[in-house]
């Protein structure tokens, strides 16, 4: 079968490029994208006539040419809808920011600001200044400062503490952090020697005793965050290391992984370590995550005694590891709820956190009813919310979500991720659920539409 007659009715590149269209496309998008799409509508046109199929209209290659130039002029990094219940996932960006960080930060992107500059003096000024004291009152701590995640922190405080010496902490202790950031690795990096001490089971004072030396530079504690070993176990309370390292002129470090200002436990989530307990119990220095618990901006945060935080502040490494001027208005703005004491109310993360079964279990119920409430598909069934962001994996919240049987539950789950705004669900034997605890306020009529259009593509 010849197909020549059919590539002879394709319009020519030029032809299209002066369809009113395609003019009013230039206008919005240069002309440059608009030449490529029409390249490649041609391209594919051609492809379809290769099989044997007949030449397509021009409006359905204009048609392509359009969704092309949606395509490509959609931001690779967007805004997702989170129905997946998982509260700090890493993978989608961990913290929602509050209202006054997202203001704060907008406000901050716009202009010039007092950065480094003293407005007081009009000499130059720290942005370290800008949140140490808020810092240091939130925690307990004499000083404060902030840098880009809590990895950094770590290497910020390891390089200037500890470089060429050694660093005593537990076998128990010696984890991945995640992305394979490992513990001893980090340590090698920073030219320390790692004095393993204990069992991966347990490890007592006495062990850790044992193992200082003149070269011992700290006694260090690194929060289990994201496994558990239970069963017969023992680490040593914290208050009687740092009474060891004070007796023997050590230092005690101590990371605590997410970090949090404010209790768990009253939210059925058990006590994961606060920052302010750790200062209070001796820590020289505790470094902890902005955008885990704190539920701020990505972001590390180191608190302790002044002279050690002096020393990081004059650390040539530090400006490596500097925040920039958004970041700090939004953390500034985060701590602040803190000190005003509305963290729960105002911070995302802790709003889901709080939301009580009834609240979730509503907003269920009423996306049930919008989409039809005697679809059999469609029910309301009982979930855990994970926490996530690395958090223990049996640290979740009991939840009511909307489970979707499917023919095909993992086609309609990226169905959905395709969606705009894409939505990100859960996949569960057959079905698709979504959990109302991690979709922000507002999001709703959004997620509905795609769950619609989904719902009535699959009858
Ligand atoms: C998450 C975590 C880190 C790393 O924090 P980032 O802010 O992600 O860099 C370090 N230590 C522990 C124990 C953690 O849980």
């Amino acid at each position: 079968m010849t197909q020549a007659p059919e590539y002879r009715k394709l319009p020519k590149v030029d032809q299209l490029l002066d369809d009113p269209a395609c003019r009013s496309w230039i206008a919005a998008h240069g002309r440059e994208p608009v030449v490529d799409a029409v390249r490649d509508a041609l391209s594919s046109a051609r492809a379809t006539i290769a099989r044997g199929e007949p030449c397509p209209p021009s409006d359905a290659i204009l048609a392509s040419v359009e969704q092309r130039l949606a395509d490509e002029g959609r931001p690779s990094l967007r805004p997702v809808i989170n129905a997946s219940g998982v509260i700090i996932h890493t993978n989608l960006g961990r913290a929602p920011l509050s209202d006054d960080a997202i203001r704060a930060m907008a406000e901050m992107a716009r202009g010039y600001s007092n950065l480094e500059f003293d407005l007081v003096s009009g000499e130059r000024g720290s942005r370290y200044a800008h949140c140490g004291k808020l810092l240091a009152g939130l925690t307990g701590a004499e000083d404060g400062i902030v840098v880009n995640n809590n990895a950094a922190a770590l290497l910020l405080v390891l390089r200037t503490l500890a470089a060429g010496r050694e660093i005593v902490i537990s076998r128990g202790q010696l984890i991945e952090i995640g992305g394979g950031v490992r513990i001893p690795e980090i340590m090698q990096e920073c030219g320390i020697t790692l004095v393993e001490v204990g069992t991966t089971n347990r490890t007592y004072t006495r062990d850790f005793e044992r193992a200082i030396t003149e070269r011992t530079a700290a006694l260090m504690i690194v929060h289990r965050s994201n496994f558990r070993i239970s069963g017969y176990t023992c680490d040593p309370p914290i208050a009687e290391l740092a009474e060891l390292a004070r007796r023997r002129g050590v230092l005690l470090l101590d990371d605590v992984g997410s970090g949090t200002l404010l209790d768990t436990a009253p939210y059925g989530l058990g006590h994961e370590p606060m920052v302010q307990e750790r200062v209070a119990a001796g820590a020289d220095v505790v470094c902890f995550s902005g955008d885990k618990l704190l539920g701020g901006p990505q972001a590390g945060y180191i608190a302790g005694r002044a002279a050690l935080i002096k020393q990081m502040k004059q650390s040539p490494l530090l400006r490596a590891l500097r925040v920039d001027k958004v970041t700090l208005a939004g953390i500034e703005a985060t701590l602040r709820h803190y000190r005003r004491g509305d963290a729960a109310q105002r911070i995302p993360i802790w709003r889901a956190i709080a939301a009580s079964v009834g609240d979730v279990e509503q907003r269920a119920r009423a996306w049930q009813a919008r989409l039809g409430a005697d679809d059999p598909r469609l029910r309301v069934i009982e979930a855990a919310s994970p926490i996530g962001g690395g958090a223990l994996p049996e640290l979740t919240l009991p939840t009511r979500a909307l489970a979707i049987r499917a023919r095909d539950p993992d086609a309609l789950a990226g169905a959905l991720r395709l969606a705009d705004p894409p939505v990100v669900a859960r996949v569960d034997d057959d079905q698709v659920v979504l959990d109302p605890r991690t979709v922000l306020p507002g999001e709703d009529d959004a997620l509905l539409a795609a769950l619609q259009a989904q719902l009535r593509a699959d009858p």
